[in-house]
């Protein structure tokens, strides 16, 4: 059975590379009907924060990636992880290291001078337990001194490190605190994690995990390195690109389902796809689908597939989200009618907006209550001779049947009688429906608003 795991530090908030690292491993697990687990690595006690753990599963949560379990902290598993050090040490495949900073510090100098390898190489890894000094001391891996370590990585394909690469590095710190490369490792082998997948940053570092794996005895997971995403202009992604952190793009308005859309296209691909379903996804989502290159930032794209996205939702759900966007970026909940008529509104709203912004704009005349106000070139459209057309709109309109094709003809026959284009009746209905001149067609707006809603606009408009 599959394993997979997302394994934040809480250090920052969830970055959008982050994210993508999470989606990836979460499609697979959920692709293989396996598990998705999440390990904050707090181990990093200074710079870890709860604020940070919460903003992380927050993120998480937005995005609809939902873990098995309660999250691991690892912070906790470090009597475990001693544990192993002391095994490997009884084992020897590690030993005790008496070597204080300031000779390793000699020793890089040293070597720096000669132009020598800075890797550390303790005198201690071949002293005899008899000859140890009453002193502390630090546990470190046996790594190999020559020969080499091959990693058969999923995405980056065989690389090959030489022994001489590979420094003996330390487990167990000298005050019996466990390092964070071997915390790692015993932990995704303690959670029986059968597929790593994580940012190609981390490439390197595997290959001194492999040594703990090898000392141990434990299979290796699968590994797949991604590449980082990159900035449109192919540079390493920072602020002054737009959006770096997951709760900023929930704070722009794009939908979950956009940005798992988004997300997973940022390098992976399955033939010429761009929109998809989530179930579409996790069928298609492979590891070979995983491109070698740096998958570049493109917020038009973004723009594109979000649109898609909420075109295609189901009404009641974006409802959904539209009111949680509204709770997460402060905004006054709505109102029950409001509501209401948002919700009659839906199928009209949600054609070509690209965020829960541009679709609350659209929602204006369903949000708003009377008195409508107008804005400044509503105000213009409401002029003397446009006032009095409302007027004369509304007598048919109060026995009408309220349907679209009634009020169509109500609108043609009033615009015939004074010799106007419908265009010319279009400008002040909208006005007095939504107080804007840019809203959804006004029969649509009657529909949705109904007869004594509209009526009553379009009278207080025609005063
Ligand atoms: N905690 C590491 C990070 O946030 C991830 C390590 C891993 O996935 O193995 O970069």
């Amino acid at each position: 059975p599959v394993v997979t795991r997302f394994a934040p530090s809480p250090t920052g908030a969830l970055h959008i590379g982050g994210a993508r690292t999470a989606l990836f491993n979460w499609l697979y697990a959920r692709g293989h009907g396996g598990t998705f687990l999440l390990r904050i690595e707090d181990t990093d006690r200074a710079r870890s924060t709860p604020e940070n753990r919460q903003a992380i599963l927050d993120g998480l949560s937005w995005l609809g990636l939902d873990w098995d379990g309660e999250p691991v902290s690892q912070a906790e598993g470090a009597a475990r992880h001693a544990e192993v050090a002391q095994q490997m040490l009884a084992e020897g495949t590690a030993y005790k290291c008496f070597a204080t900073q300031e000779e390793i510090d000699a020793f890089r100098e040293a070597a720096r001078a000669e132009g020598r390898s800075t890797l550390f190489r303790s005198p201690w890894r071949d002293v005899p337990e008899a000859e140890h000094p009453d002193a502390p001391y630090a546990i470190r891996v046996k790594a190999p001194l020559d020969g080499s370590l091959t990693l058969e990585d999923a995405v980056q394909g065989s690389v090959t490190v030489g022994g001489d690469q590979l420094d003996d590095m330390v487990l167990l710190r000298s005050d019996g605190s466990p390092v964070y490369m071997l915390a790692v490792v015993v932990d995704d082998h303690d959670m029986g994690v059968t597929h790593v997948i994580r940012g190609d940053d981390h490439l390197s570092n595997t290959f001194r995990q492999m040594l703990v794996y090898r000392a141990m005895g434990w299979d290796l997971p699968v590994f797949a390195h991604i590449p980082l995403i990159h900035g449109p202009d192919g540079k390493k992604l920072s602020k002054r690109h737009g959006a770096t952190g997951a709760a900023e793009y929930q704070a722009l308005g794009y939908p979950a389902a956009a940005m798992r859309n988004y997300l997973t296209r940022l390098g992976w691909s399955h033939a010429d796809d761009e929109f998809f379903t989530d179930a579409q996804a996790r069928e298609w989502f492979d590891l070979s689908g995983i491109g070698r290159a740096p998958a570049r930032l493109d917020f038009k794209k973004l723009d594109n597939l979000s649109r898609q996205h909420i075109a295609a939702a189901d009404d009641a759900a974006l409802m959904q989200e539209l009111e949680a966007f509204l709770v997460a970026t402060g905004a006054a909940p709505l109102k029950p009618g409001q509501k209401e008529r948002v919700l009659l509104a839906m199928p009209h709203l949600k054609e070509r907006a690209k965020g829960f912004p541009e679709l609350l704009e659209k929602a204006e005349f369903a949000l708003a209550e009377r008195p409508i106000v107008p804005d400044e070139k509503a105000a213009k459209a409401l002029d003397a001779e446009s006032r009095g057309i409302l007027a004369d709109l509304t007598p048919p309109m109060q026995d009408a049947s309220w349907t679209r094709e009634a009020l169509e003809a109500i609108v043609a026959a009033a615009a015939e009688a004074r010799g106007l284009g419908l265009g010319k009746l279009a400008g002040p209905l909208r006005a007095a429906l939504a107080g804007r001149t840019a809203t959804p067609s006004v029969f649509d707006m009657m529909l949705v608003l109904g007869r004594d809603e509209s009526l009553a606009r379009i009278t207080e408009a025609a005063q």
